[in-house]
């Protein structure tokens, strides 16, 4: 990597904004900047379509925005079938109910199609292209990024330069790094977690399952072409001293705490793709603006997976941001983010921090369905006061 203290010279391509990072953050901001008509650039050194470690059971901010935006429809023809129910279990406690519809869209489904739909508002989208320096003006602020393209055998570095340069760029961001953005505000609360695909798996009809027994959380969500997703989470003390170098038992174990159809599925429906762990990471807001440059989606706050709402968050921020950007006011921007996320954040440390009996779940997670409703509400509250380019868009 390298890091520049030049302006990119006189000639730069110049856009409105560079986005680092293609996939829900940076795809929606793109999408919704370009609409607006900014000239923008959206770059990914990932390949159009990989992979990335990740459940994706959408909660209903991501779908409302998904279906407002027009990309539902998309994800539909995809076959993603839609999830009607709900089912919370704890233990061998059961509760289930009817749902508006839900998907939980692979992420070489979603992803792509969240990109196209940036191009298709006029943005410039470049997969297997990595953001590789930092360029910055005399005052030290950020003007501009270097470029690596990887996507073809003339690969070659280029200096674009840009109004502002966003970090769609994960958890672990790169820009972050580059301009030392700093943590704000972080939690304690840390779990691990395990998934897989399955395909053929004997389980009931039941949409999202979300299973929990004492010290552990999982679950079954649907997916595309008849698979699913095989989850589970403990606390990070735990895969530390009894899952590292025994993956493959500690998720059998794990999925025979969690229930006997987890098991049952686990052990005989076909695994496709590896079992893939996530050690876990705090949650974390970090600063979300500085001269030149802004953080959207993981980039700007990760939370722990066990509310499945980091691509809901991603979707909501890139939103707060493009109407940020378009009205000048970037520190409306972090008020709002975390100002919304606050409740998330906090009910989240006890579910994601296991500091729960099974007895006190249920109420936990009643908790949190009422945060997440009442984040709902007041960020579409707020729709009446949107640029009207962005209402338009
Ligand atoms: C185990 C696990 C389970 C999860 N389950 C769910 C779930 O069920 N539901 C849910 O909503 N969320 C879930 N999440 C969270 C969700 O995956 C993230 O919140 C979401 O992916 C964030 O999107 P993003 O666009 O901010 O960043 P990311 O999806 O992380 O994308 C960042 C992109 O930036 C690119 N990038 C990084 N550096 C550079 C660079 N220098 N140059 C160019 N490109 C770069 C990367 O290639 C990457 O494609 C889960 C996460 C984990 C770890």
């Amino acid at each position: 990597m390298i890091t520049q203290s030049t302006s990119a010279g006189p000639l730069a391509k110049r856009y409105d904004a560079v986005i680092v990072g293609a996939r829900p953050a940076g795809a929606a901001t793109g999408m919704l900047l370009a609409r607006a008509g900014l000239d923008v650039l959206v770059i990914d050194r990932a390949a159009r379509g990989q992979d990335t470690l990740s459940s994706h059971a959408l909660m209903r901010g991501a779908v409302d925005a998904l279906d407002r935006w027009g990309i539902l429809p998309g994800i539909e023809a995809a076959g993603t079938p839609p999830i009607t129910r709900t089912s919370f279990r704890y233990g061998t406690d059961v509760t289930a109910f009817g749902i508006e519809p839900l998907y939980a869209p692979r992420r070489t489904v979603l992803d792509p199609l969240m990109a196209d739909a940036a191009a298709e508002a006029g943005a410039t989208v470049r997969h297997q292209t990595a953001a590789a320096g930092l360029l910055r003006d005399d005052t030290g602020r950020v003007t501009g990024i270097v470029v690596d393209d990887a996507s073809s055998s003339d690969r070659g570095r280029e200096a674009v330069s840009a109004e502002i340069v966003i970090g769609a760029d994960g958890l672990r961001s790169w820009l972050a790094r580059q301009v030392a953005a700093p943590v704000t505000r972080s939690g304690t609360a840390c779990a691990s977690w395990m998934m897989t695909y399955v395909e053929g798996a004997d389980l009931a009809d039941d949409g999202y399952l979300w299973a929990a027994a004492e010290g552990a959380l999982g679950g079954i969500i649907p997916t595309n072409n008849g698979r699913h997703i095989l989850f589970g989470g403990i606390p990070r003390e735990r895969f530390v001293t009894s899952v590292r170098g025994r993956v493959e038992e500690a998720y059998l174990e794990l999925m025979a705490e969690l229930g006997d159809d987890m098991y049952e599925a686990a052990i005989t429906a076909r695994r496709v793709g590896p079992l893939r762990t996530f050690p876990g990471h705090v949650a974390q807001f970090r600063q979300a603006f500085g001269p030149g440059w802004a953080l959207v989606g993981d980039a700007g706050y990760f939370k722990d997976p066990a509310a499945a709402h980091g691509i809901s968050d991603a979707v909501r921020d890139a939103e707060l941001l493009s109407e940020a950007i378009l009205g000048g006011d970037l520190e409306n921007y972090e008020r709002l983010r975390d100002d919304l996320s606050t409740g998330l954040f906090t009910i989240l440390e006890r579910i994601a921090g296991f500091d729960w009996t099974l007895d006190e779940l249920p109420g936990l997670h009643r908790t949190l369905s009422r945060v997440m409703r009442d984040e709902l509400t007041r960020f579409e509250s707020r729709h009446e006061s949107r640029p009207a380019v962005l209402a338009a868009a």
